[in-house]
């Protein structure tokens, strides 16, 4: 078994995007440098320049799981599936209760269309906070500033860039970073997987002010104490910024926005690193609330494995080699496999074989999940999606109170 994370350093993430933004290659990318890294360490080191479709296609990248578990940084991250089709309102707003955060993406071509509309709203209704990715930089028309402005005025978004681009279309070929005040420059020839960091341009120098200033402004809103020090025109350190932006972000007071093209594998990087920094773990979200079957009544928990166990059953899938797995999000508690849990839907026990953890291209056999944790079991018999499992002698149902307005109807 490899080496657990704190709950800190969790995160349960989605990509929710209108079709056709590059969620598959987003996610894509995302499972390479991640798998990557922890395989052979640095990314921009000779490895790297191997031709990149080349090695995609050794490593066999699949994304097809409900959830894909991968590390980055030291954290978990946890990417779960959500719906890009709007039709499937249920499961879109599973797929929403079961996440702590989300990386929007957007087309820097067609900035905010309808279906992202309607993605943001069912996001903002269930309180997840976001940061943005304005991807597809690469292409003709490209224009990251209108893809920022229609996020403010379609979508009502605090949108804040946290990076700014460096050309767009053919001449996409660096990102400045406002929070380090230095410029990501990319080797055309590696798609993006060799990359220096220098010194920001010139003539780009005064833009990169503007939208430092901009950050700051938005940042000192929220921050009394940084609001202070702003207008007394002290200094305002990065890891203060990054400590408010990211209070600010889990608040859904800022969206932070970045940059890239995933397909030229630029800015994947700098997105990861803003899935760490600025959206949630397990814990920043405060207490479960739950139903209390016997009481009648809501109830609260501490997000911890010594609690009583919780968990949410949100996606079934039929796997060729081990059979059917029910996918959960784990709550409150600890789960052990060869153990017996309490569906409180189907007031039914039943017994946990096999715990997987999903990787790219790996299954994990877990001893035990905890808090905060995304797997599947095996062999479930009496489990359906929507169902809550927990232990019997105290049952609860989640469901229920997280829509309490008769959308969800189990079927
Ligand atoms: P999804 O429907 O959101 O999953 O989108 P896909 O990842 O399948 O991408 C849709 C199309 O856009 C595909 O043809 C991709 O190759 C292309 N695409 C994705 N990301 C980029 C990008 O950054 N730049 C360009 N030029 N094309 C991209």
């Amino acid at each position: 078994m490899s080496k657990r994370v704190e709950i800190s350093k969790v995160r349960n993430i989605g990509i929710m995007a209108h079709i056709d933004a590059g969620k598959t290659t987003t996610t894509e990318r995302i499972l390479f440098y991640t798998g990557k890294v922890h395989r052979i360490g640095e990314v921009h080191d000779g490895a790297a320049t191997m031709d990149w479709m080349e090695q995609e296609k050794e490593r066999g990248i699949t994304i097809t799981s409900a959830a894909t578990t991968t590390m980055w940084a030291g954290h978990q991250i946890n990417i779960i599936d959500t719906p890009g089709h709007v039709d499937f309102t249920v499961e879109v707003e599973r797929s929403l209760r079961v996440l702590d955060g989300a990386i929007a993406l957007f087309c820097a071509v067609g900035g905010v269309e309808p279906q992202s509309e309607t993605v943001w709203r069912q996001a903002d209704k269930y309180g997840v906070p976001r940061i943005a990715f304005v991807n597809k930089m690469d292409r003709v028309g490209a224009d990251f500033y209108n893809a920022v402005q229609m996020m403010k005025d379609r979508l009502g978004a605090n949108a804040v860039p946290i990076t700014l681009p460096i050309g767009e279309g053919d001449l996409f070929n660096g990102i400045i970073d406002l929070m380090t005040m230095k410029a990501r420059m990319f080797h055309e020839e590696t798609l993006g997987t060799t990359f220096e960091d220098v010194e920001i341009p010139k003539d780009l120098k005064p833009l990169a002010n503007k939208y430092r200033t901009q950050m700051l402004e938005a940042v000192s809103e929220i921050d009394d104490t940084l609001l202070e020090k702003y207008i007394e025109g002290k200094e305002i350190t990065s890891d203060e910024v990054l400590k408010v932006l990211r209070e600010a972000t889990i608040k859904l007071k800022i969206v932070p926005v970045l940059c890239g093209s995933s397909f030229k594998n630029k800015g994947v990087q700098m997105l990861l690193d803003a899935v760490v920094n600025f959206l949630p773990s397990p814990l920043d979200l405060g207490n479960l609330v739950a139903h209390h079957v016997h009481k009648n009544d809501r109830v609260e928990r501490k997000i911890d494995p010594n609690e009583k166990f919780a968990a949410l059953a949100f996606k079934i899938m039929t796997d060729p080699y081990v059979g059917k797995l029910t996918f959960i999000r784990v709550y409150t508690g600890t789960l052990k496999s060869g153990s017996y849990i309490y569906n409180s839907i189907a007031e039914k026990k039943e017994r946990i074989g096999r715990i997987l953890q999903m990787h790219a291209n790996h299954r994990e056999d877990m001893d035990e999940i905890r808090a905060g944790d995304i797997a599947a079991i095996v062999g479930l018999k009496n489990t359906r999606t929507g169902d809550t499992l927990c232990t019997e002698d105290d049952p609860i149902v989640l469901e229920k109170m997280a829509f309490p307005e008769p959308v969800i109807q189990i079927a």
